[in-house]
């Protein structure tokens, strides 16, 4: 029987070895939710990176890991310290992130890491090729493996090969500045069929593909000499059920169950109940706009000292990528800001801005989610931006504002949020305004529209969409012979 293959740059597990013992637990992500009715009926297997660099899995361990990933039809492949450096903090954080989220200044040209990264994408295909049969179908996700479609189709050339790219993809006049923008086009058109969030990532793919490449373009479809490649827009959703259950089972839980964090926000909303919470959550990176976010609160505070005492951000920012210089000084930044700021304003009862540096587990999250009236996400750049889709989810009663940067890809399916241009102060502060003067009757009609669609393309759903339109190129193919 044939299986679907999934790749990606880390494993839907993590991995952690504490005094020699191997622990594994189950990673929350997106894509693993998403996969999960997939990967869980036993008819495919998940190649990935276990999130320990080799160095550090002690030798004893090694066949134990990959024990473990089997139990979860998975397969550890193992990368060691230098690929890591070269192929993930080097070439796709340092060279196609910064790019793809037209952040020109910070993307670096290094021959070294393109080395690493050819070496670590020929590394994946080959694992694939070891467990790939007739008739399996493969999906790759995401820009760590952009070369990987088209190392597998040259040694399985008959393979039907899917690629979902989880990030932008930048317009031509930006993508053209990559000095292996042939190589990097060429390794993704090895794909049958090409996914991006939205249909604008979608147009630049094909304008860089016809203009770069040369290759005939009709509508959402690529002639090669040999093969027809489809490229389509799939939205990501969320794991509707689980966030609305989750937040249906925060408010039926008693006092005893309440988290710390729960408590401590409870302990504010009595103490200045006229005080609304905005919340924001993103990793702390820079395309996620979170310095941007902070100047435009104090704008806000600057331009409305009636608001003081009456708002509170709650700022959760999740350490990222800290191997890379460009979050060093981003971490540094956002520090001074919110020092500055809760230094500026600050009374002897209330502090603006609430900031938490870490990850939070899910429950917490749930917390912050369920509690906070108005959620301001603002990223710069971002190819999807679950968080927004997550807090709607939440709302159970179907109140709260959400402001949400046009910048963001969830932007172009969540019109009945407050849509605003990160860059615009003016246009933020404003949107603060009527969110917080915004009528209940308001906020629920708004919740409603954008829940009942949240609900309908659930990540299940997307999952499900992008595999039948990938098994359904194997009647193109069969018609283009
Ligand atoms: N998240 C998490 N722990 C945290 C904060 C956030 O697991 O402490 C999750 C959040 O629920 C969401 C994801 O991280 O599912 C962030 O996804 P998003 O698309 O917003 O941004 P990305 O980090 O993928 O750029």
């Amino acid at each position: 029987m044939s299986k679907t293959i999934i790749i990606s740059n880390r494993l839907p597990l993590q991995v952690s070895i504490e005094n020699n013992d191997l622990d594994v637990t189950p990673s929350v992500g997106g894509l693993a939710t998403g996969l999960k009715s997939f990967h869980k009926d036993g008819d495919s297997i998940w190649i990935g990176w276990p999130g320990l660099v080799e160095e550090e899995i002690p030798s004893n361990l090694k066949d134990e890991v990959q024990k473990k990933a089997k139990e979860e039809n998975c397969v550890a492949l193992h990368l060691n310290s230098a690929e890591i450096d070269g192929f993930y903090y080097g070439f796709s954080n340092r060279t196609i992130w910064p790019l793809f989220h037209y952040f020109m200044e910070y993307t670096e040209s290094d021959d070294d890491y393109w080395r690493y990264y050819k070496q670590v994408n020929q590394k994946y295909a080959d694992e694939i090729l070891k467990h790939y049969e007739k008739g399996d179908v493969i999906w790759v996700h995401d820009y760590q493996l952009l070369l990987v479609p088209n190392m597998v189709r040259e040694k399985a050339p008959d393979a039907i090969i899917g690629f979902f790219n989880h990030i932008p993809f930048p317009s031509y006049e930006v993508f053209r500045t990559l000095p292996w923008r042939d190589e990097v086009l060429k390794g993704v058109l090895g794909a049958d069929l090409i996914g991006f969030h939205t249909y604008d990532y979608e147009r630049h793919f094909l304008s860089s593909v016809s203009r770069i490449l040369r290759h005939q373009v009709d509508f959402n479809e690529i002639t090669l000499p040999d093969r027809i490649v489809k490229v389509d827009s799939f939205p990501m959703g969320i794991d509707y059920k689980k966030f609305e259950q989750a937040a249906l089972d925060h408010f039926e839980s008693t006092s005893a169950d309440q988290s710390e964090l729960q408590k401590r926000l409870d302990h504010h909303l009595e103490a200045t109940p006229d005080a609304k919470m905005i919340l924001s959550i993103d990793r702390l990176d820079y395309t996620k706009g979170i310095a941007h976010r902070i100047r435009a609160y104090e704008y806000f505070l600057d331009k409305n000292p009636e608001y003081i005492e009456k708002v509170r951000l709650v700022m959760l920012a999740v350490p990222s990528r800290s191997n890379v210089p460009q979050y060093r000084r981003l971490k540094r930044e956002v520090d001074e800001l919110v020092g500055r700021i809760n230094g500026k304003f600050s009374t002897v009862s209330w502090t603006p801005i609430w900031y938490f540096y870490r990850s939070m587990p899910f429950e917490n999250l749930i917390d912050l989610y369920t509690t906070c009236d108005i959620a301001l996400l603002t990223p710069i750049r971002d190819g999807m931006n679950l968080v927004a889709k997550e807090y709607i989810a939440t709302r159970t009663d179907k109140t709260g504002v959400l402001i949400l940067s046009e910048m963001a890809g969830a932007a172009h399916e969540m019109n009945e949020a407050l849509i605003i241009n990160p860059n615009n102060f003016e246009q933020v502060s404003e949107a603060l305004k009527t969110a917080f003067e915004m009528p209940k009757e308001e906020q629920i009609e708004r919740n409603k529209m954008l829940q009942k669609r949240l609900r309908r393309y659930s990540v299940e759903k997307w999952a499900e969409d992008f595999m039948k339109s990938l098994r359904s190129t194997k009647e193109n193919r069969d018609s283009f012979k």
